[in-house]
C-alpha cells in the first residue's frame, strides 16, 4: 500500500532516491513502461502514475490459512 510520490517529471523511490523520468517516458505516456531504480526496485510507469511491482502480492493471494 505504498504511495509513491511522483509528479510530472519524476518520482521518489521507496529507498528515497529521486528518479527523473527519462525522455522516453514522455514520448510513451500511454504505454506501460517498466522502470528500475538504482536499488533494484521495479516500477511501472503509466500515464503519469507510478506503481511498484511486487512479487509479495502474489504470495499473499496464495495464503488461505486462517481460523487456527
Ligand atoms: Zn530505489
Amino acid at each position: 500500500m505504498a504511495n509513491i510520490e511522483h509528479d510530472d517529471t519524476g518520482f521518489t523511490c521507496e529507498c528515497g532516491l529521486r528518479n527523473e523520468y527519462p525522455g522516453y517516458v514522455q514520448a510513451h505516456w500511454s504505454v506501460r513502461l517498466s522502470y528500475s531504480c538504482a536499488c533494484q526496485r521495479q516500477y511501472i510507469l503509466y500515464r503519469g502514475t507510478v506503481v511498484k511491482t511486487s512479487r509479495e502480492s502474489a504470495e499473499i493471494s496464495d495464503s488461505e490459512a486462517f481460523g487456527d
